[in-house]
């Protein structure tokens, strides 16, 4: 039987706001396998940080979670006492930001900080957990981990410092790891160094990853499983090879089409046009006919269902109805 350490299913979540009842976050399903990578990939304002935030139980006022379940290794965590929820964040599942001095103290070092984390979730003493954020220092890449372990942020470059940030997310050990974007801050070469740190420790440890990111390139470098959202929707979910060796929904093959060496051939960049409609003004149908070059009077006036079965190809399509309607989301 598959090793399932997250299963998220009819997560939703709703802004209340002077222009109404906003839904950000509408009935997302996925699950995660231990070691296994899943990326959500989206535009900006398609719900995807917002998702991370239903996830950890953390959705900021005024917005709420109005539905759905969120089970850590079985646990459920929705209705959990923050108590508890404090407890299983950091310890089993950890996130890893897109700016790493968002995330750290700036007037702490950088072991001290890996320590405190430590220090919070298990019962040791001071100089084990000085030992282990030193061991981690070391085991994500950083050289002289002993005048880094005494370094306040600020004199690390970035690379670094999200270095530094990963081994506190992992020096619990989590189960989930979520990656926010956690390289769109890092020049190219810099980029590639953390993805392949991120890969590396996750087979190491058997952690789960939920990758995030708008960049399909960095999805296929990274991901097992990907979900494609717009506008807090499943519009397409499958396997990673699967989605690159056939993208169903127009909006997943205009974002491929912007990938760079994956264009036409043209010479021309590919661009999607019009924007992510908001939220307080959404079109009557699909949410996608005001940008889709197939778009019909159909689409302009039904939402479309999830079509496809579930484990398989999934897309929110009239023009893949032929998948059927087998577990719409
Ligand atoms: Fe385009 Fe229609 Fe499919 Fe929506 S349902 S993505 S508008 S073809």
């Amino acid at each position: 039987m598959a090793d399932i350490v997250l299963e998220v299913k009819n997560l939703s979540i709703t802004f209340f706001t002077k222009q109404g009842e906003l839904p950000t976050v509408d009935s997302l399903s996925f699950s995660l396998e231990r070691g296994e990578t899943l990326g959500i990939v989206g535009e900006s304002g398609c719900g995807k940080s917002m998702t991370v935030n239903g996830i950890l139980q953390m959705v900021p006022p005024p917005g709420k979670l109005t539905g759905g379940s969120v089970k850590l290794a079985g646990e459920e965590l929705v209705g959990m006492k923050e108590k508890e929820l404090c407890k299983k964040r950091g310890r089993d599942m950890a996130i890893i930001f897109q700016e790493p001095m968002t995330s750290l103290n700036p007037l702490m070092t950088c072991g001290r900080q890996i320590s405190e984390t430590i220090l919070a979730h298990k019962r040791v003493s001071r100089a084990e957990a000085d030992k282990r954020a030193l061991e981690l220092i070391s085991m994500v890449g950083i050289p002289m981990p002993e005048k880094i372990f005494n370094s306040i942020p600020g004199r690390l470059s970035g690379g670094m410092r999200q270095r530094i940030v990963i081994a506190m997310a992992l020096c619990n050990n989590p189960g989930v790891l979520i990656c926010d974007e956690p390289t769109t801050a890092l020049d190219v070469t810099v980029q590639a160094q953390i993805l392949g740190l991120i890969n590396e420790l996750k087979e190491k440890f058997g952690t789960a990853v939920i990758f995030i990111t708008h960049d399909l390139g960095v999805i296929r470098q990274m991901a097992d499983k990907v979900l494609v959202m717009y506008v807090g929707q499943a519009v397409e979910r499958v396997d990673a090879k699967e989605l690159f060796a056939n993208p169903l929904h127009p909006y997943t093959q205009g974002l491929m089409k912007c990938i760079p060496g994956m264009d036409s051939g043209d010479g021309d960049l590919h661009v999607i046009d019009g924007a992510v409609p908001m939220l307080y003004d959404l079109p009557k149908g699909c949410l996608f006919a005001p940008r889709c070059p197939y778009a019909d009077d159909r689409c302009r006036s039904q939402r479309p269902p999830l079509y496809g079965k579930e484990g398989g190809h999934q897309v929110r399509c009239f023009r893949c109805e032929a998948l059927g309607e087998e577990g719409a989301l």
